[in-house]
């Protein structure tokens, strides 16, 4: 004879009594890593279940990685509350749910006034097999050609209306700061500037610079 399977209830919510928090499908959960020197491990509730008394609640969850987690390692233009959405699923006990958690979208987190502890983004998803992101491919700024890290300062420049690194142009953060014009090096060649001032006379943007994102 085969045997009974425990029957299991699919929960709309569920209150993690230790944190009093409420957890729906679809939240973003941090959950408590088994090394606990190790940051909370961060997963998007996908369903709650329970077992036919209500008890036993687990929660199936789609993983996210930060960047250290993934195959190519954290890169310059990650940020630090950067986060990749995997292919990676799992079942967990709703007891290990530690807290509750806000991933943005990249372009949410950057129009953030202040970025709380639990405020994180992702703009790529990963396939944690391959260590691929989609998308593969994504803006690039500066002459470095990097990514947008939106924990770094830029400035803009008024002629083409790409975004520097300090840095990369030799200017300090601070000298960066006090800027009231910016150019860049390919835009104040001469000939362009006389091109210039002959049709943008009336064009008086302050120089843009932005962390786009103000630190914690
Ligand atoms: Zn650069
Ligand atoms: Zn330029």
């Amino acid at each position: 004879m085969a045997k009974a399977r425990a029957t299991r209830r699919t929960l709309d919510s569920f209150t993690v009594k230790s944190i009093n928090k409420v957890i729906r499908a679809g939240d973003c959960v941090l959950m408590r890593p088994s090394d606990s020197s190790k940051p909370s491990y961060v997963a998007r509730v996908e369903t709650i279940e329970s077992d036919s008394r209500g008890a036993n609640v687990r929660v199936h969850v789609r993983w996210y990685y930060r960047p250290e987690e993934s195959i190519g390692g954290r890169r310059q233009f990650h940020g630090s509350k950067e986060l990749f959405l995997s292919d990676h699923y799992d079942v967990q006990s709703a007891d290990t749910i530690e807290g509750k958690c806000t991933v943005h979208s990249f372009k949410g987190y950057t129009k953030l006034d202040a970025v709380g502890n639990d405020d994180y983004f992702c703009r790529f998803e990963y396939n944690s097999s391959t260590g691929a992101f989609n998308p593969d491919r994504v803006a690039v700024y500066c002459k470095c050609e990097m990514p947008y890290n939106p924990d770094d300062l830029m400035v803009q420049c008024e002629g083409c209306a790409d975004w520097f690194h300090p840095n990369c142009i030799d200017m300090t953060p601070e000298e960066a700061r006090k800027l009231e014009h910016f150019y860049c090096h390919n835009c104040s060649s001469e000939d362009k500037k006389k091109l210039r001032s002959s049709h943008a006379t009336s064009k008086k943007t302050d120089t843009k610079v932005d962390t786009k994102r103000r630190r914690r």
